[in-house]
């Protein structure tokens, strides 16, 4: 390995989005990753939402694609369905294993060099600026004094530990568990969003991978139970997921962190960018990160090249520009998520059909209670009202 101008540390989304942006800019790029094959393990439900594809400006692999869904359909409290067809809820399903590297892919063809297998152990400091990284690579170590570098490195980040400069709590964290699964029958081409009591904060989902196959899986908050003991307790008990899956037809589990904090303005330390999950870069609301964390990780990148190139950098202005309302308005969606189900005096059949309506911007998060008599009345008959007045193509039916 040789010495570089800018290390990017992780070969994820934000990663390669930031060794690209780099290589663009024309200065000595090098990503490396832990992982023996970059994209695997997968952690994930593998969908992304097609508004984010559009700003990132990229275009995902055909043979990435292994599903596309016009709308998404929330299940609130197993007793309300809500399906939004709105162009924000439109997405596809991906391999992650082959999108993740096709994105390492196009960071090489750039000009990156990449490294998998090379893991980032510790770093030597000068001052408050990272001087030195000890990496191990090939069954050795090396030693790189790179001017810049950016934090691609995840939920668990190492560089956060080393500088001593952790953006989120464990709070801020949903644990994740999702089983790949074979269906019984024919599944709905959508992306499904189960809000209920039986989970609480977070949700559940099925994300289809083709008509039989299908990511299952829960974002837990605050529940310390084992994951998969709880994802096969809730598939197997559940009345609408029950009917398409058991789970004696298991071909992967995937279990992961993912930071939902909010918007944390673009966090630096000394000439060390950091970006997607390892800065908390989601829409906290729903803890989608591929695209938030590749366009981040590409401003990071950008920014980064110009820190090595002794120019100053404006990652967190252009953080602002152009990703700070789909995070912000992600936090204030998140923050009324939590409001709700701490509130000691809604129950959780209250809980799930406000969250509901909160999720689909069907009621602002003021005006919750104004809702909430009518939904626990006829929740039907009420959302279709908001609907009615919200001119968005949503269609609303019982579960
Ligand atoms: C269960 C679950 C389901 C999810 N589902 C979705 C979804 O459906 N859609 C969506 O958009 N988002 C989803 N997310 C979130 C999404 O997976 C992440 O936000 C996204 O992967 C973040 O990208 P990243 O590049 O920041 O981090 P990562 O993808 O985590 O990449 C970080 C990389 O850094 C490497 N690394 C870590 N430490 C070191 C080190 N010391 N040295 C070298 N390399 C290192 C790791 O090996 C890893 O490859 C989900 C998350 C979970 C946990």
């Amino acid at each position: 390995m040789k010495e570089c101008d800018v290390l990017v540390v992780g070969a994820g989304p934000a990663g390669s989005g930031a060794a690209r942006a780099s290589a663009l800019a024309g200065v000595k790029t090098l990503m490396v990753d832990k992982k023996k094959e970059i994209g695997t393990p997968v952690q994930c439900g593998e969908v992304i939402g097609l508004e984010l594809v559009k700003r990132s400006g990229i275009r995902i692999p055909a043979n990435a694609i292994v599903a596309k869904h016009g709308f998404t359909r929330f299940v609130l409290g197993r007793e309300v369905v809500i399906d939004n067809s709105e162009a924000y809820w439109h997405a596809v399903t991906v391999e992650r294993k082959i999108f993740d590297k096709h994105l390492a892919f196009r960071a090489a063809s750039a000009g990156a060099s990449v490294q998998a297998d090379t893991k980032l152990l510790s770093v030597k400091m000068d001052g408050n600026a990272v001087k030195n990284c000890l990496l191990s690579h090939q069954g050795g170590e090396v030693e790189l004094s790179p001017k810049a570098i950016v934090a691609a490195d995840g939920v668990h980040s190492t560089l956060s530990k080393e500088l001593k400069a952790e953006f989120f709590s464990t709070k801020d964290v949903a644990r994740g568990v999702e089983f790949e699964l074979v269906a019984k029958r024919d599944i709905p081409q959508c992306m499904q969003i189960f809000i209920e009591p039986e989970i609480g904060l977070g949700y559940g989902w099925i994300i289809p991978k083709g008509k039989r196959r299908a990511n299952v899986g829960l974002g837990l908050v605050g529940v310390n139970a084992s994951r998969r003991s709880f994802l096969e307790d809730w598939i197997t008990g559940h009345p609408v997921v029950s009917r398409y899956f058991d789970v004696d037809k298991v071909l992967e589990v995937k279990m992961g962190d993912a930071p939902v904090p909010g918007f944390l303005g673009g966090p630096v330390r000394g000439n060390v960018l950091f970006c997607g999950d390892a800065a908390g870069q989601t829409l906290a609301f729903v803890g989608e990160g591929i695209m938030p964390s590749y366009i981040c990780g590409s401003l990071a990148g950008k920014h980064a090249a110009l820190l090595s190139q002794g120019k100053g950098q404006r990652y967190e202005e252009d953080l602002v520009e152009n990703m700070a309302d789909q995070l912000m308005m992600g936090a204030v969606l998140r923050d009324t998520l939590v409001e709700l189900w701490s509130s000691e005096d809604l129950d959780g059949r209250a809980r799930s059909l406000l969250s509901g309506a909160v999720m689909n911007e069907l009621v602002s998060p003021d005006d919750l209670k104004c809702s909430l008599n009518a939904l626990e009345d006829d929740p039907l008959g009420a959302f279709k009202e908001l609907v009615k007045g919200s001119g968005r193509d949503i269609k609303v039916k019982r579960c």
